[in-house]
Order: C-alpha cells, then sequence, then structure tokens
C-alpha cells in the first residue's frame, strides 16, 4: 500500500482518489471548500460529458445520477448570415448520450463515497507550506485544484500554450422553462460571427432537471456585457437580452424562463493555459499537477470536465504500472506526456474553434447541413477529439473527406 495526497475535490481529484483507493491505496484528499460549501454555493461550470468520460466513471461504480439526469441526445449547430437568419442549421445524435450532472450535486456525494470506500478528507486551503507537510508523509502529492491560485506554482509552457489572454468573456445561467427542442434533447451550439458562441443543453442541478445557457463572448464584443451586473436577476436579464438580440430562434425557447436559485449564475474569463507538470517546492520536493492545473481549455468546446477525467484515469494507470519505484521527476514528466498524448489534440482542435472559422470550416459545417454522416461525424467528435485530425482541422483533409463524402453520395444514388 502506497501513500498518496491529492489537492482538490474536483472531478478528477475525487476520480484519481477514488480509483487509488480501490487499487488498494492510502488517500487523502485536501479540499478547501466542505461539502455543504460545494452544494450552496456558485456553480461552477456546465460539465456536459460525453460517453467516453461517463464510461470511466461507471467502472469506478460513480454514475449515480442514470436515472435522474436529463440525457443530451444529441448537438445541433446554428449559424446566421448577414441578415441575422439561420444560414447553417442542423443536428444530429450522439451515439452515446451525454449527461451534465452540476458539480454541487456531483463532488459532495463524491466526498462521501470517497469517504464511504476509506478515503480520508482534510478541510483546508493548501498553501505551499501545507505541501512542504504533505511531500513528507506521502509517497506522492498531486495537485488537483483546478484553476485555484496553487496552480500557479506550475509554469506556464510557453510552447505548448497557444494564448497568454482570456479569449472569451465566459457566462453560465441554469434555468428552468425553456422550452424543449424538437425531435431530440440537444446541445445547441450557436456561432454568431463577430458576437461569439452560444449553447443551451439539459442538466441535472441541486433543484432537480434544468438547462443551462452557455455564452462565450468575444473579449470586447456586445456578448461581453457581464461586468455591470450585481444581482442574480439582472444576470438572467442580460442572457435573456442576448438571446433576443442575437439568436431570435432560441429566444422562442426562452420565453419562461426561472433561475433555479440565486447561485445559479457565473461570469468570468481565463487564458488557455498549459504548464509543466512538475512543481518544485522550496526545499527541492516535487509535486505533480492533475487535469485543469496542467492543461486549462477555453468551455467552448466543453472539454474541461472530460479531460479532467481522461487525465485521472491516465494517471491512475501510470502510478499503477509504477509498481514500488519511487514517484520521481522522470515519473511525473512522463506520467503527463502519456496524458499530453491525448490531450494536445483537445488542447489543438479547441484553440482553433477559439479563432475566426476558416472557409474549410465553414464549408464543412454548412455540407453537415446536407448530408447526416457529416453532421454525425462532427457530433460525435466531441466524445473523442482526436478524429477532427484526419479530415476538420485543415483545409487538404477537410476537402479531401468532402470530395470522398459527394462520391459516396453519388455513388448511393446512382
Ligand atoms: C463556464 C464554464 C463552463 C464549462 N463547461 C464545461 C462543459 O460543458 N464540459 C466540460 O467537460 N467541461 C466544462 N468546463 C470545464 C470543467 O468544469 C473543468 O475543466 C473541470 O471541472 C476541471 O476539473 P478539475 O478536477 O481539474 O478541477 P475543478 O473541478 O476546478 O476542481 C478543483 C477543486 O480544487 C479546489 N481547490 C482549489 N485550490 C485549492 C487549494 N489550494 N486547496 C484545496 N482545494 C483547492 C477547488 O475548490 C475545487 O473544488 C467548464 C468550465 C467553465 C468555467
Amino acid at each position: 500500500m502506497r501513500n498518496f495526497v491529492v489537492v482538490g475535490a474536483g472531478q478528477a481529484g475525487l476520480q484519481l482518489g477514488i480509483g487509488l483507493l480501490d487499487a488498494g491505496h492510502a488517500v487523502t484528499v485536501v479540499s478547501n471548500r466542505t461539502p455543504d460549501q460545494l452544494r450552496t454555493g456558485k456553480v461552477m461550470s456546465s460539465q456536459c460529458m460525453f460517453g467516453n468520460a461517463l464510461s470511466r466513471e461507471r467502472a469506478l461504480g460513480l454514475n449515480f445520477w442514470d436515472t435522474e439526469c436529463p440525457p443530451v441526445e444529441g448537438i445541433s449547430f446554428t449559424t446566421p448570415g448577414p441578415d441575422g437568419q439561420k444560414a447553417i442549421s442542423w443536428a444530429s445524435r450522439l451515439d452515446v448520450p451525454a449527461q451534465s450532472v452540476d458539480q454541487r450535486v456531483k463532488m459532495p456525494r463524491w466526498m462521501a463515497e470517497f469517504e464511504r470506500r476509506g478515503g480520508a478528507i482534510v478541510y483546508e486551503d493548501a498553501g505551499i507550506d501545507d505541501l512542504e507537510r504533505y511531500t513528507k508523509s506521502a509517497d506522492l502529492v498531486i495537485v488537483a485544484a483546478g484553476k485555484g491560485e496553487i496552480a500557479q506554482m506550475f509554469p506556464r509552457d510557453a510552447e505548448r500554450s497557444q494564448y497568454d489572454r482570456p479569449q472569451r468573456a465566459l457566462a453560465l445561467t441554469y434555468v428552468t422553462g425553456m422550452t424543449p427542442r424538437p425531435d431530440h434533447s440537444a446541445v445547441t451550439f450557436n456561432l454568431i460571427p463577430g458576437v461569439g458562441e452560444y449553447f443551451a443543453f439539459p442538466a441535472l442541478t441541486t433543484t432537480g432537471p434544468c438547462e443551462i445557457m452557455v455564452m462565450e463572448g468575444l473579449p470586447g464584443g456586445p456578448m461581453d456585457c457581464w461586468g455591470d451586473i450585481t444581482t442574480p436577476e439582472e444576470h438572467l436579464a442580460r442572457a435573456r437580452w442576448v438571446v433576443e438580440s442575437f439568436l431570435p430562434w432560441e429566444a422562442e425557447r426562452c420565453q419562461n424562463l426561472t433561475l433555479t436559485d440565486d447561485n445559479g449564475v457565473l461570469a468570468g474569463r481565463f487564458p488557455p493555459t498549459v504548464r509543466h507538470p512538475i512543481g518544485v517546492l522550496p526545499s527541492g520536493a516535487k509535486v505533480l499537477g492533475l487535469a485543469d492545473v496542467v492543461v486549462l481549455n477555453d468551455p467552448i468546446t466543453g472539454q474541461g470536465s472530460n479531460n479532467a477525467s481522461r487525465c485521472a484515469t491516465s494517471y491512475l494507470t501510470s502510478i499503477l504500472d509504477h509498481g514500488d519505484r519511487p514517484f520521481d521527476a522522470a515519473f511525473m514528466q512522463s506520467t503527463f506526456e502519456r496524458y499530453w498524448d491525448y490531450a494536445q489534440y483537445v488542447a489543438g482542435w479547441t484553440n482553433a474553434l477559439l479563432a475566426p472559422p476558416p472557409p474549410h470550416v465553414l464549408e464543412v459545417l454548412g455540407a453537415a447541413g446536407a448530408d447526416p454522416r457529416i453532421a454525425r461525424r462532427f457530433v460525435n467528435g466531441f466524445d473523442d477529439p482526436r478524429d477532427f485530425y484526419h479530415w476538420f482541422m485543415d483545409p487538404d483533409s477537410a476537402n479531401a473527406y468532402l470530395a470522398a463524402s459527394r462520391d459516396a453520395a453519388l455513388s448511393v444514388v446512382v
């Protein structure tokens, strides 16, 4: 049995902690918030998780909301033309439905489960001195503190970080009363040129089923409009103003919205950042960064919780493969690189979607409206974005794919 300390009781820290407990190790999770503080605090994310991430949770017996949580059955895509009316608009089903369980519901439940399986939770806001203390007794200290300040002890990796400032002004609004879309539930992905992106999808929150409105405003643009908001009611009114001004087809669904609760709102921004995975303490002791601490993406592609899950599973495999050997710097670096083998594609694709869409992307998204196979491939790429590198990310592969799709469609007609 080896001894681990994991700082941060979020998606990655708890999933890894529970995986280590199940493998017979001793694990302490350090959390700067109690379950009650998490449950009654502000929303933190829209946390839409796709099939692969959900199956990793299921494998650990952590899928407590399969019957309660409304499924996200597909993804729709809409972009308007210069007249403000829909120019491209289509929807496709996910092969495996996604789910969004409010982290205010999920993390307190997982903390209870972690303790039930023999884990210890310490409540403190871990600083450098605390990390020093943990390294004295633990075989390995892992920092899974998300966007917490402590993450800054891990140096930014300038080569792997494409941006050095926030690319979107983010806002979340958790509501009830949204009219369901026809056919099937979906993440409605709307791209408004010069304004930003808007997503809405069903979720489970502290008060039951709800819809989450996610706004990604271009900095300085009209959807970057949250700075003067002082109350939850003002936040909801501003969210309604955004849909009424730029998304009339979504506004139709938003006639009877009510906030789920006063803490169902959030606004903020951060730069997408890749960090070096090894944090060196003043004593020279080393700690390993996990998930958002080391690869922080903009939420535009809804990948952060999926990545956190992926990173937790990848680190668990590396730790268990390592046997009784010391968790030295070489182990830490190779553990991160194993995860980066996957995460680099997610970061590259996410960063590409933050830039204005190049012609080949608009062509693919337009073609998806006419060919359901293209729509299906795009939609299911959210579950494993590496696929986009075969047909979406550069003009040559996109053109080759579109030509092959046209040929295949013709041969069906002939
Ligand atoms: C607006 C928005 C929308 C999003 N939408 C999606 C989406 O639809 N799909 C998706 O997959 N991802 C989404 N994400 C991203 C996703 O929420 C994160 O990537 C994911 O939660 C990261 O998990 P984590 O475990 O690394 O960190 P976190 O979930 O942030 O957990 C870190 C924990 O560590 C604690 N902590 C911090 N510092 C300390 C400290 N010093 N000591 C002790 N504890 C500490 C924090 O309180 C927190 O509980 C979104 C994010 C945002 C901001």
